[in-house]
């Protein structure tokens, strides 16, 4: 079997199924490529290519049972058989069409089984019982035997053990067609559901703005909303204020308390700083392991520098143990401050930069202390 979903043969050709006349039978092989064709795009669900497909498997027939048609009346003029096989012809497109119309009351799998079924028995039951035979009874017209006599002929040789071999084949094709295209779909289906999860795993990815652990919004959204108020902030000639909040020695509470006291350590100080920014416009981030930011507009200095302290002695008091912090007996934090009017709209790495340095001071002063000059 093909492996490619798209061009897998429901219905492989057999050279069993040929009658013998090269003309009907290359024509015959085209409807079955078709039907194949057809069991494609009804397992693959695009209506536009199933419409398509079955028009041009509906007019190729035509066609085929013209020629065909043309072919039996050189030899069968008034004959019976003529007639029930252009009965025959002429209950195919009908059939068809009469399946594709049910369609909006059924589901699609059940639809898929019953064309394909159909496709698959009307096809190979006329070419190989009815077309064959004819075929059959020609090529014995031709050692100047009467109608009747090559029609009694090609009836017996096409009833006994032959008939049996090619109901046996048949049958097989039946159920091996219908369980092909059960396999397909389920592989299409699958396929399909794949995509879907992993195009929305992207999206909730790329939606993510929140940070699992701790519940405040995380780097990249920082980012975001850092660019937005740098942008208003030039704008309006207003400060904006940088705070970079690191947690002192947290290193230590991890080894000597366990990482999920850790864990639980973040979640307090991002509450506690969260608790802190009563504005509409102050913002927490954690951008990192034990490190965060708050991104505030206030007015001056003074007011910013006095922001900070709040939120270093609020992370004091909350009295979390840090038994071998060199900074005291709690866990505590130190503050990088960047409190300035911006100039240019694309700073945000300057800006950072300047916190960062302060933090860094902080760091080397002793820790738990805010730092907002240089
Ligand atoms: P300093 O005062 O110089 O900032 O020292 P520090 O120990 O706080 O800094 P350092 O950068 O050496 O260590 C930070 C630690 O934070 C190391 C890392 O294992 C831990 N960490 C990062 N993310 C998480 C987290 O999600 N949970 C826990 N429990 N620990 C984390
Ligand atoms: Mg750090
Ligand atoms: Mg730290």
């Amino acid at each position: 079997m093909n492996t490619n979903i798209n061009v897998f043969e429901v219905f492989p050709w057999n050279e069993n199924f040929e009658t013998g006349n090269l003309k009907i039978d290359e024509q015959h092989k085209v409807l079955v490529g078709l039907l194949n064709k057809l069991s494609c795009t009804l397992v693959n669900q695009t209506d536009l290519e199933l419409n398509d497909a079955l028009n041009e498997l509906a007019n190729y027939a035509k066609m085929h049972f013209a020629d065909e048609q043309i072919i039996w009346e050189e030899s069968f003029c008034d004959d019976p058989w003529l007639f029930e096989h252009i009965k025959a012809h002429e209950s195919f497109l009908p059939a068809v069409m009469k399946i594709k119309e049910q369609a909006a009351d059924n589901s699609l799998p059940d639809i898929i089984g019953k064309m394909v079924h159909f496709l698959v028995q009307w096809l190979m039951s006329h070419i190989i019982h009815s077309d064959k035979r004819m075929v059959l009874a020609i090529s014995i017209l031709e050692s100047s035997l009467s109608i009747e006599e090559a029609k009694h002929l090609a009836n017996e040789k096409m009833s006994g053990s032959e008939k049996t071999l090619i109901d046996a084949i048949l049958n097989m094709y039946g159920g091996m067609s219908s369980r092909t295209i059960a396999l397909m779909r389920e592989v299409s289906a699958r396929k399909e559901a794949e995509r879907k999860l992993s195009e929305a795993n992207k999206k909730l990815e790329e939606m993510s703005i929140i940070d699992p652990l701790t519940g405040v919004f995380n780097r990249r959204h920082m980012n975001t909303i850092f660019a937005e108020k740098l942008g208003k902030a030039v704008r309006d000639k207003t400060p904006l204020n940088l705070f970079l909040i690191d947690i002192d020695f947290f290193k230590k509470i991890n080894d000597y308390y366990g990482h999920l006291e850790g864990d639980k350590a973040l979640k307090k100080v991002s509450s506690c700083l969260q608790k802190h920014c009563r504005r509409p416009d102050d913002i927490v981030f954690r951008i990192g392991g034990e490190e965060f930011v708050i991104l505030t507009t206030n007015e001056t200095e003074k007011d910013a520098y006095q922001f900070a302290e709040s939120l270093r002695m609020a992370v004091e008091e909350l009295q979390i143990p840090n038994h071998q912090s060199e900074a005291g007996e709690y866990m505590t934090i130190s503050i990088g401050v960047n409190h300035k009017i911006p100039d240019t709209e694309n700073g945000q790495d300057e800006f950072t930069r300047i916190a960062d340095k302060r933090l860094y001071q902080a760091k080397k002063l002793g820790r738990n202390q805010v730092v907002i000059t240089d």
